[in-house]
């Protein structure tokens, strides 16, 4: 029989409300959700593919564990036996610091994610994390970090009611928005214009974001710093600079900025972004000019050599021009899962490098190293290094720079479990693979992006199909991890321990805490009033309950609850942003840091870059989205893919002609971490001496089990890289920017 369900879609930052129709358990059809209070109806060609994702034949169903070399289905009680002895022999004999931890990007995309990794990290008790943060935002946390004492509090352009937005390295008609949780982000760039608003955007792609804009700029890849710093000098130096009287009190440091951007004059900087002086003096004054303006960044502006500088730039001129915290400015959402607000109090402030990484020493960020350390960490022989691996929905083979030597130094480890729905470039390494469901038989909430979504909305979305008997949830697989990590991998092992000691620890926080909803009250009682069929239901309830918008246990009896939620499945509109300085703050001065030693100290490195011009002569190579893409995920889905290879160095004309290279033709890339071949494709869009060729590809390595991305390939991009250049102050991989040689391929 046929029916539909409501099933928030995973596949991007955008988060869309669908509509599945479900026939005998299968999805057959997907469309967007018109009354889903965030995205209505809006949807894309991935997630109208969603049940081609969820039924790809190429997914495990049952775990897989190595035996004599081969890895070969198991049930689950043989697999978390094997991964309780495969990491306690190796912490039995090495320590916990011999783990390490590896996740993914889809984390955020998933409940399980958002919940267990915590205490994954903590039961290991390893400092050996690695995300795909310092492949991607991790100079947004770090600045963010700086400035406002939390490096997750980053503002998001307010997109519903600026009337000017600068868009720096981001392309959201074709990403469909990052960091700045938007559906419809299309629709909202026409309405925009629509009220008589301006689009700006730096790039130095003219992609179709590009081409939507009223003004492009496009400087050299990687300069983007030093062009905002430009116009922060314009702002001081025509009297622009003018925070206003309700942002102004929260502010500190303005006048160190001034000192700092005062040799970085549009004249000082045109040469090395190639822009003319009087366009970033325009760039500028358009902004001050501006009723209400968002200036907002993304990976063409943070996986670069000064990432940071260029992120906290960024909100420096959001805070000069009087945009930060207003309507049509950069706001902070307030998702309904965070804490409820407590009285303003200075914080402990932002710090890294509470211990290094072990070969290079590069510092420590929020608890991660570098994703560009990780092979150096495994094969560098000496005390310390990693002998094990627990890899959550990460390909850092495809994802990191040098992916051969990744490639070596995971098929050396003495253990390694994958949670992978697939066997991909990385989890054919493993010892053991936990699959977890598909997408439409998985409960969802979005933990992260409720934080950076343009509109304060609620949804949830409880499994659209049932799990077939004796499969575990995702949930249920990350619990059953932690106690096998813990030496509990036995079948009597209860994932509930894991949910109920989380639900124990919040209540003990908040009920000593004298600002809580639930202070003073028994934290066993509170427990006993959580509703929930499983265990991440109780969680999500509790975080509902004792968010800004809970019931706080009776404490507002019109307040939200899970029971509350799933009464309304489209989901709860929390209205637009609101102005949150300064609750948001958690520096040590109670004020936004302009001028944070860490960030400036990083300057004089801006400041010589400059000076020296940059390299001028070599070819650079930028990545780029594709619509029907997101990073390694979707190149085994036919329908996405449409059989054709996509991942085509692009390259303009002129630079294809000086290099004697036709449309079509094969290619050589070399660069400092290896070399690879990929078809030209010209386009006139990029700027000369910039080339481009997406990430995500290289399926190409043998005992994978994806079958349609195995026949088109593609190659690494990541190759090119052999992890040395790094944004310093985020340990960020430079993946756009850096030099390559290309030459016909023979
Ligand atoms: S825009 Fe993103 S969230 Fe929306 S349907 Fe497409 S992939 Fe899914």
């Amino acid at each position: 029989m046929t029916r539909t369900a409501l099933r928030i879609c995973p596949l991007c930052e955008a988060t869309c409300g669908l509509v599945l129709t479900i026939d005998q358990e299968r999805v057959t059809h997907a469309r967007g959700d018109r009354d889903d209070v965030f995205s209505a109806g809006f949807v894309c060609p991935k997630g109208a593919s969603f049940g081609a994702l969820d039924t790809d034949p190429d997914r495990l169903t049952r775990p897989l564990v190595r035996k004599d070399g081969r890895l070969a289905e198991a049930s689950w009680a043989e697999a978390f036996a094997a991964v309780a002895a495969g990491i306690g022999a190796v912490t039995a004999e090495h320590g916990g610091e011999a783990v390490g931890v590896v996740l993914g990007n889809p984390n955020v995309h998933t409940m399980a994610g958002g919940l267990y990794p915590a205490q994954l990290v903590a039961a290991l008790r390893t400092r050996s994390v690695f995300t795909a943060s310092t492949l991607d935002q991790m100079p947004k946390h770090v600045s963010c970090g700086f400035l406002f004492g939390d490096p997750n509090a980053i503002p998001v352009p307010d997109l519903d009611r600026t009337d000017h937005l600068v868009l720096i390295g981001a392309n959201p008609l074709v990403s469909n928005g990052s960091l700045a949780t938007a559906a419809d982000f299309p629709g909202k760039l026409k309405a925009l214009r629509r009220r008589g608003g301006r689009l700006t955007v730096v790039d130095p792609n003219r992609t179709r974001t590009a081409e939507a804009a009223d003004r492009h700029v496009a400087p050299r890849p990687g300069t983007d710093a030093a062009l905002l710093f430009a116009m922060v000098h314009v702002l001081f130096a025509e009297g622009l600079a003018d925070p206003g009287e309700a942002l102004a009190p929260h502010l500190s440091g303005a006048a160190e900025v001034r000192v700092l951007a005062e040799d970085f004059t549009p004249e000082a900087v045109a040469a090395y972004c190639d822009v003319p002086a009087e366009d970033i003096r325009t760039l500028a004054r358009e902004l001050a000019a501006a009723e209400r303006a968002a200036v907002y960044g993304r990976l063409g502006s943070t996986a670069v050599e000064f990432g940071t500088l260029a992120s906290w730039l960024v909100d420096v001129l959001n805070a000069l021009t009087g945009n930060l915290d207003r309507p049509g400015g950069a706001m902070f959402p307030l998702s309904a899962t965070a804490r409820a607000p407590r009285p303003p109090r200075p914080g402990k402030g932002f710090t890294t490098g509470r211990w290094r990484s072990r070969v290079s020493g590069h510092p420590e960020v929020k608890g991660e190293l570098p994703a560009a350390a990780l092979a150096e960490e495994i094969d560098t022989p000496g005390e310390g290094r990693l002998r094990a691996l627990v890899v959550v929905a990460a390909n850092p083979v495809l994802s990191a720079p040098d992916g051969l030597r990744t490639d070596r130094a995971l098929a050396g480890l003495d253990f390694m479990v994958s949670v992978d729905p697939y066997l991909n470039e990385t989890s054919r390494h493993a010892h053991v693979v936990l699959p977890p469901p598909p997408p439409a038989r998985s409960a969802h909430y979005d933990f992260a992006f409720s934080t950076l979504a343009v509109r304060n909305t609620v949804r949830y979305s409880p499994p659209a199909v049932p799990l077939a008997a004796g499969t575990p949830d995702e949930p249920e697989i990350l619990a059953r991890l932690i106690l096998a990590v813990l030496g509990q991998g036995g079948p009597d092992a209860d994932p509930a321990l894991v949910d109920d000691q989380a639900v124990a620890r919040r209540f003990g926080s908040e009920t000593a805490d004298p600002h809580s909803p639930v202070h003073g009250r028994d934290a066993a009682d509170l427990a006993a009033r959580l509703g929930g069929r499983t265990g991440y239901e109780r969680r999500l309830d509790m975080m509902l309950r004792l968010g800004p918008y809970g019931d706080g246990f009776g404490a507002r009896p019109d307040g939200l609850t899970l029971a509350g939620l799933l009464d309304r499945p489209h989901g709860i509109d929390l209205g637009p942003l609101e102005p949150r300085l300064p609750a948001v703050l958690r520096t040590a001065s109670g004020t936004v840091e302009l001028a944070a030693p860490a960030l400036a100290a990083d300057v004089p490195r801006l400041r010589a870059a400059v000076a020296e011009g940059g390299d001028r002569q070599s070819l650079v190579l930028i990545g780029r989205r594709h619509l029907r893409s997101n990073n390694s995920w979707m190149h085994n889905v036919p329908v996405l893919t449409g059989g054709s290879n996509r991942c085509t160095l692009q390259m303009h004309p002129e630079d294809a002609a000086r290099l004697g290279l036709a449309d079509g033709a094969q290619a050589r890339i070399k660069g400092d971490g290896g070399e690879i071949t990929a078809p030209v494709e010209i386009a006139a869009t990029l700027r000369r001496g910039v080339v481009s060729l997406p990430h995500g590809w290289g399926h190409d390595r043998s005992g994978t089990r994806l079958t349609a991305a195995s026949r088109e390939p593609g190659a690494n991009v990541n190759q090119l890289l052999d992890g040395s250049r790094l944004d310093p102050l985020s340990g960020t991989a430079v993946l756009n920017g850096f030099p390559i040689q290309v030459e016909p391929a023979g």
